[in-house]
């Protein structure tokens, strides 16, 4: 048997710390092995098959749009593309009326720092502390890690970082030179870290009064990930930019930057090759439809709960707290994650870290309960 394993060390980049094992197919919340072994998939691509592996509804759409039209530039029209736009303007909160097309989280990104410096005329951004934007310049120069950082300047100036959830820090930040304040409403690689909704609150008012824009990124909390199709909904929330990504295409790679009404960019000023391909926008438009027809916020919300109820963390020794909204679970330990996750795997269960000692948890929104049971009860063995 050809060792996989072999080589991507040989002639992959050498980025990331892999796990051992080699998925070469996926079912629902299931990833299989070379020799058919099942896991259960709590990563599910880092929080992007949220409808679970291969599902049919997905793979119909994919199969029929690769065999009519893949690529289309944006200086034609497409009908797929026009029928995504309007849909994710339906879905998404109602300040947002024009949408902007890419292929990844960081793309939006991005362009939501380029829209928002354009439409204020104004050069700084204020992001969280533990906030996770992406890995272009841009978007990395927005992450406060410094570890993804450092290395990479100087990076684009006018970033600054505050505490999250802490509003005066905030005021004293925020001033006529502040283009956009730029937050996560649950931080996903920072540690599962919610924010709160007296905040947020105030941050909006804030950005209203001082002349900011208010970007939101639903990249990770996006799609019914907490239990709401977007995790604005929770605080009725109305941002001037919101991105999203991650679980959008159901695996497929798109992203986007949703904007108010009031943003114009003129002709030329910004855009993509791929962004807004039929092939995605179809794979997007049909994992639309089944977040939509299958309620999958509400099951989101309901197995969250499940999820935490059964895991009972209290009474574990090793855990200091469980932070959680719908299906994106953060289970933070007195000591490092790292080893736990290799246990866990051992078990056949693959799950994140977020930071060194958060066990981070984001299975298919399709996951079964008997699955979550399985994944609880591995999970209260070694964290007992
Ligand atoms: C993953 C993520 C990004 C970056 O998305 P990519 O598609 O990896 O570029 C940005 N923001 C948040 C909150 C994310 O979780």
């Amino acid at each position: 048997m050809t060792d996989y394993k072999a080589l991507e060390h040989e002639y992959g980049l050498d980025l990331y710390p892999k796990r051992d094992l080699v998925a070469v197919r996926g079912e629902g919340a299931i990833l299989y092995d070379e020799s058919d072994n099942q896991y259960i998939d709590c990563a599910a691509g880092i929080g992007v098959a949220s409808l679970g592996h291969s599902h049919p509804k997905l793979v119909e759409a994919i199969q029929q749009q690769a065999a009519r039209l893949i690529t289309c530039p944006n200086i034609l029209y497409n009908d797929v593309r026009s029928k995504l736009l309007e849909k994710l303007v339906e879905v998404t909160p109602l300040s947002l009326t024009q949408a902007y097309l890419c292929n990844s989280g960081t793309e939006a990104n991005e362009a939501a720092l380029k829209f928002a410096r354009l439409h204020t005329g104004r050069p700084n951004f204020v992001t969280a502390m533990r906030g996770f934007h992406g890995r272009t310049m841009g978007s990395v120069s927005a992450t406060f890690t410094k570890k993804y950082r450092e290395a990479f300047e100087p990076l684009v100036p006018g970033f600054d970082y505050v505490p999250l959830n802490k509003i005066e820090k905030l005021e004293a930040v925020v001033n006529d030179k502040t283009a956009a304040v730029m937050l996560e409403l649950v931080q996903g690689e920072g540690g599962v870290n919610l924010i709160q909704a007296d905040y947020i609150a105030a941050a909006r008012e804030l950005c209203n009064e001082r002349g900011a824009l208010l970007i939101i990124d639903e990249i990770q909390t996006g799609f019914c990930r907490t239990g709401k199709f977007f995790a604005c909904e929770y605080f009725d929330l109305q941002p001037d930019i919101m991105t999203i990504a991650k679980s959008m295409g159901g695996g497929v790679p798109i992203g986007a930057t949703m904007l108010s009404a009031d943003f114009e960019v003129g002709p030329g000023l910004h855009g993509t090759t791929f962004g807004g391909n039929p092939l995605a926008c179809a794979a997007a438009l049909a994992a639309i439809d089944v977040f939509q027809n299958d309620d999958l916020a509400k099951r989101a919300a309901e197995l969250g709960d499940y999820f935490e109820t059964q895991l009972k963390a209290e009474d574990l020794s090793q855990v200091r707290v469980v932070r959680r909204l719908g299906l994106m679970i953060g289970i933070e330990l007195k000591q490092k994650a790292q080893e736990k996750l290799t246990h866990l795997l051992d078990n056949k269960i693959v799950a994140l870290p977020a930071g060194a000692n958060v066990i981070r948890m984001l299975p298919p929104l399709i996951i079964e309960k008997e699955q979550i049971d399985r994944v609880v009860a591995v999970l209260r063995a070694c964290l007992a």
